[in-house]
């Protein structure tokens, strides 16, 4: 039994100020205010700080300067120090079948073996994806239609574990190619990314579970219209549909989406629809001109922009200072929200019977402590 005591828990809608938390056998048994603290309980005083659900990350492909895919001991335990308590690690679109189908077992072993304790599943950005958007334009391995010789191993390999498959809905034979990861895993989630699809084709694959727009605003196309103007298109469809979830990445200097666009975005989506990621990566390139001391950004050796170096505790302080966001916002941009569009049910809020995956923060989101399934793990 474990009492967390002088909290102010964040709940889902409102505060619970000089409350105390219990958990036991890695759930959460109680919670509130003036709760009798069982004998021989150990007690870990909140000092009045918060107390939030573990943050959950459904997209980041590294943590610090480690690929998931290559050391995912070390990246997820990156991850829980910063808070996060559920990771969805991705496996990429750069990587032919062979490596796509590696990197996938090289993260299970992990699991299995016990070293990646905040695992949540798969994110699979990829293979079909439009090669027009995103890192590898020109050696982008997946240009054939989508065909079964080619995805049917790698859905087979992650299995059940694939939560979340991204592709481009413009993709040829791309229906047949979400028929097959439903039949793998019923309960798989669709994101739209890397993809220039009218509105009209990201809206006909929702009822087949399209639900979220991957990194919105980024590395979608802009279709012309009477050749000046600008047509719908991937970001029009998830601004204007309750029922997709957007992906955010929130660094400190607003690049990946300005901060203009993050206020708009928050109006548009409400407070229920917006998720906070990291997508973080660890190419090597050289920060250029202007961006000099900037710690969340991450650029390949073309100085483009390839991902962050952001952790979810970060996005989280960024998305408060970029858009006014407070505290209990910004738990459910970054674990509610989550859960509710990847269908994690037993995570992403305190409530009783939950899993206990815990977090004691500031008021800028500084983690001082993080409690997994009930135990202190920071
Ligand atoms: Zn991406």
């Amino acid at each position: 039994m474990l009492a967390i005591i002088n909290a102010t828990l964040v709940m889902h809608d409102h505060y619970i100020p000089d409350a105390t938390l219990l958990c036991d056998g890695g759930k959460i048994v109680d919670f509130g205010k003036e709760l009798a603290i069982p004998e021989g309980a150990e007690i870990l005083d909140a000092e009045g700080q918060y107390v939030g659900p573990g943050l959950i990350d459904i997209h980041t492909h590294a943590q610090g300067t480690y690929w998931f895919y290559e050391d995912a001991a070390t990246a997820s335990r990156i991850a829980l120090e910063h808070g996060v308590t559920t990771v969805l690690p991705v496996v990429y679109f750069n990587m032919n079948k062979e490596d796509f189908i590696g990197a996938t077992r090289a993260i299970q072993k992990v699991v299995a073996e016990g070293d990646f304790p905040n695992f949540g599943g798969f994110y699979m950005e990829g293979p079909y994806m439009n090669p027009k958007f995103g890192a590898d334009r020109e050696s982008n391995p997946w240009q054939a239609p989508a065909d079964p010789a080619d995805y049917l191993d790698i859905i087979r390999t992650a299995g059940k574990d694939a939560k979340v498959w991204a592709l481009a809905p413009e993709r040829e034979n791309i229906r047949d190619f979400m028929l097959a990861c439903k039949e793998e895993n019923p309960t798989v989630v669709f994101t739209v990314g890397h993809s220039e699809a009218t509105a009209e084709q990201v809206e006909e694959l929702m009822p087949l579970g399209l639900r979220i727009g991957t990194h919105h605003t980024n590395a979608t196309g802009t279709l012309p219209y009477m050749d000046v103007l600008r047509a719908p298109c991937v970001d029009e469809a998830v601004n204007y549909n309750d029922g997709l979830w957007a992906e955010l990445i929130c660094d400190s200097r607003g690049i990946h989406v300005d901060p203009y666009m993050l206020r708009t975005v928050r109006r548009i989506k409400g407070r229920d629809r917006i998720m906070l990621i990291s997508d973080a990566c660890v190419f090597g390139g050289p920060i250029p001109d202007g961006y000099e001391g900037v710690t969340d950004l991450c650029f390949d050796f073309a100085g483009e922009i390839a991902g962050s170096k952001l952790t979810l505790d970060v996005a989280c302080r960024n998305m408060m200072v970029h858009t006014g966001a407070s505290i209990a916002d910004v738990f459910a941009y970054a674990s509610y929200n989550p859960a509710q569009a990847v269908g994690l049910e037993d995570v992403g809020e305190i409530r009783r019977g939950n899993v206990a995956n815990l977090v004691i923060c500031d008021r800028k989101v500084n983690i001082k402590k993080v409690i997994l399934k009930g135990e202190i793990a920071k």
